[in-house]
């Protein structure tokens, strides 16, 4: 084997352990800060107030206002608050939107953040930022946006019904996998891929057998941050631009189309990246990598097709020619006949085909 590459390390520090939660106000203190902004959304306000109330008088009160998407106006609100209320640094305790929304308030003002994340998106160990405009959701790279501080505390994400735990894990093995074939990827970002893979199905596996299980949780939870950890070191392809061409401009739920797009894809990728595909395969226990995950969606119960989230056959080709029209670096050329038939096959829950 020969070695060709650069890696480089986001700096930022994590706890991981259950019950972690507690040790909040020491990790609020170690920032040099005293007066913490808590985030979350109406959902998880139970949550915060848990939060603010281990802060004691470090709390600089709790901005429940997250939503999916991050509007600008609800970051510019947030971040008016944030300044309003004196805050030196902004506790997320959440998912992705509200991670979301705590890096728009970082990118305004520098506010250092804490994440405690209770959903495996993974966007707390990436310096992405996404704000949505005139109904456009703009994205960037930021380093003033990586939390500073992750606490992961598999307690806490307990109360994630099952069914979005698991497409929630989808998406964030899609992360490791493409960061398996990135154009930059480097050995230290595979063996967390590939760890981040094998510790997510299992414990997906787990939880469907048992809700309550909190190793299977612990064991989300440790998969959820490798695969975040890829996504913020590496390069994304066609995967993630199919998934973010979707979104934004058929309105599908974030973490199910990830669930459904990602077999196709690797399916499409497999003969130019066989050894990313050995990898994710060797992660699920099987010899072929879109199969598996194919597989591993029907045990769990994920929505096959992009028709059973809603959308439309009519819309296929408006899609593929978004797709096309700017695509990313991915391992095969992305061309339109073959993307048109993966999208349909998509789109039909069928069988992901090479
Ligand atoms: P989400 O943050 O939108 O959460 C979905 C819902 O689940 C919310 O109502 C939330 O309050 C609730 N929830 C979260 N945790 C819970 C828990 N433990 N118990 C009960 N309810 C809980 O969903 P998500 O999938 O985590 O995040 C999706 C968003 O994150 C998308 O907008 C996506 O673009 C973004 N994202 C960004 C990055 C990045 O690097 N910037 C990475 C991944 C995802």
């Amino acid at each position: 084997m020969t070695y060709d590459f650069t890696y480089t390390t986001n700096a930022s520090r994590v706890v991981f352990g259950l019950g972690s939660l507690k040790h909040i106000e020491r990790e609020v203190e170690a920032l040099g800060a005293c007066r913490a902004l808590v985030l979350c959304t109406p959902e998880q306000r139970a949550q915060a107030d848990a939060v603010a109330e281990l802060l004691g008088n470090r709390c600089a009160g709790i901005y429940a206002g997250a939503v999916m998407h991050v509007p600008i106006e609800t970051a510019r609100a947030a971040t008016a608050h944030a300044l309003q209320v004196g805050a030196d640094c902004a506790v997320v305790i959440g998912g992705g939107s509200t991670v979301g929304l705590g890096k728009a308030i970082a990118l305004e003002s520098s506010l250092p953040i804490i994440a405690i994340p209770t959903t495996y998106a993974g966007s707390e160990m990436t310096p992405i930022f996404g704000i949505t405009e005139d109904g456009i959701k703009r994205t960037g790279r930021d380093m003033r946006v990586l939390p500073r501080t992750v606490i992961y505390d598999p307690q806490l994400s307990v109360g994630l019904p099952t069914k979005i735990s698991f497409v929630s894990g989808l998406n964030a093995i899609a992360h490791a996998a493409e960061g398996l074939y990135a154009r930059d990827s480097n050995p230290v970002m595979s063996l967390m891929a590939e760890e981040g893979i094998r510790a997510l199905a299992k414990g997906m596996r787990n939880l469907n057998a048992d809700s309550q299980d909190i190793e299977a949780r612990s064991d989300c939870l440790y998969g959820a941050w490798l695969c975040g950890t890829v996504l913020g070191h590496v390069g994304m392809a066609l995967h993630h631009k199919l998934c973010h061409t979707l979104g934004g401009s058929f309105n599908l739920p974030h973490a199910e189309t990830h669930a459904i797009i990602l077999p196709h894809v690797l399916a499409y990728n497999s003969a130019a990246a066989p050894d990313a595909m050995s990898r994710v395969a060797r992660a699920l226990g099987s010899t072929d990598a879109a199969a598996a995950i194919y597989t591993l969606s029907r045990e769990l119960g994920v929505p096959a097709g992009l028709r059973d989230i809603g959308m439309a056959e009519s819309d296929l080709d408006k899609a593929c020619e978004i797709a096309i029209s700017n695509p990313y670096w991915n391992p095969r050329p992305v061309e339109d006949k073959p993307l048109r038939a993966l999208l349909q096959r998509a789109w039909e829950g069928a069988l992901p085909a090479v």
